[in-house]
């Protein structure tokens, strides 16, 4: 193995070895201290994505290898790790993710540096507070590690099913909550709101808008997950399809199982939208992503937004790219000499000669 892997692998194992112990401290009656080391745990991982690109992104200005090696540098923090995974590693953490780990970090520092109010009298709220926090950060990092990360992390694939395993148990604390919530929930699927069980805290309680077609955020009562979600009907069974956060999803009817793709997902949604669309301005090209690469993933949707049919971003608008001519959600303004995420532009044209 050579230095740069045994580096890579012992910054690994020490995220691992603080979310282990961020378990423990919840388990033994020690929350603020699962705090410090929970947030630890989720700096260290996405440091390790950055070291898997390059050693260099870790750290903060002028990279040293030699000083790096003996660990005499300043390492980057969440806000510029995140930074550089969108700008450089082209792997951007959703808005929802950046959302709660940096939830988690404010915590941290209050714990750290101060105290926190809510925590003084109330030890059970307190208990439930960090476990839903937990859990909905360990549901987004963990669908980091086994799915977009995936290559990098696989090594670990058996520690991070047992760290999943031990955090689900925690949803225990969280039963007071959701019986706390049970009449208002009741009266919410009166009102016509459908509620479905949250991948999160699994109590039923993931609150859901009824339209179909159209990008909405749910959110779940209990833990507080929020996700993008869309709705369609399945075009082979006619029962509804839930979307989470992506494109990728199977219709839940046992009889049906049909599965769909981010494509597949767009050609649905114009299909639906064709009449409401020709009659709104002829215009029914897709564009592609340049969050996520989608090609001609993009799509307008009813609300008269683009949506992402791959990671449902939305988007003001699309812009041509002056080089290929197809249409883009990001700034195409220097396209025509540098193209977009799927021309080389005026610069490729020239590699060769
Ligand atoms: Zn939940
Ligand atoms: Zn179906
Ligand atoms: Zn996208
Ligand atoms: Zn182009």
């Amino acid at each position: 193995m050579n230095k740069k892997e045994d580096m890579f692998n012992r910054l690994v194992e020490n995220a691992f070895d603080f979310l282990r112990v961020a378990i423990d401290d919840l388990n033994n009656d020690r929350p603020k201290y699962s705090v410090i080391h929970f947030y630890a745990a989720v700096e260290l991982f996405i440091k390790a994505r950055l070291m898997a690109e390059h050693w260099s992104l870790v750290v903060v200005k002028e990279a040293d290898w030699s000083k790096f090696i003996r660990g005499d540098f300043k390492s980057v923090a969440l806000t510029e790790a995140a930074k550089k995974l969108e700008k450089i590693v082209g792997s951007k953490l959703s808005k929802e993710e950046l959302e709660i780990f940096e939830k988690v970090g404010e915590h941290r520092n209050k714990m750290v540096h101060f105290f926190h109010v809510a925590h003084i009298d109330n030890h059970d709220k307190e208990k439930a507070d960090i476990v839903k926090e937990q859990l909905t950060a360990w549901y987004f990092l963990h669908k980091k590690l086994s799915g977009q990360w995936k290559d990098v992390f696989s090594p670990w694939s058996i520690r991070i099913n047992d760290i999943n395993e031990s955090l689900k148990r925690f949803t225990k604390f969280l039963i007071v909550v959701f019986e706390k919530l049970s009449p208002e929930i009741e009266k919410l699927k009166h009102q016509g709101f459908l509620f479905r069980v949250c991948p999160s805290c699994k109590f039923e309680a993931q609150k859901h808008d009824t339209g179909q077609n159209i990008v909405y955020k749910s959110e779940c009562m209990v833990c507080g997950l929020s996700e993008q979600c869309l709705q369609i009907k399945c075009p082979d069974c006619g029962k509804l399809v839930f979307f989470e956060n992506e494109g990728f999803s199977t219709c839940e009817n046992e009889d049906c199982g049909k599965k769909f793709e981010p494509n597949e997902l767009a050609a649905i949604l114009t299909d639906d939208d064709a009449a409401y669309r020709a009659a709104k301005d002829g215009d029914d090209e897709s564009g592609n992503c340049s969050d996520c690469d989608g090609y001609h993933t993009v799509i307008k949707t009813e609300d008269d937004l683009y949506t992402c049919t791959c990671c449902f971003g939305t988007f003001g608008k699309l812009e041509h790219c002056d080089w290929c001519y197809d249409l883009n959600t990001g700034d195409m303004s220097h396209s025509g000499i540098f193209g977009c995420n799927y021309c080389e532009g005026l610069v490729g044209s020239h590699k060769d000669d």
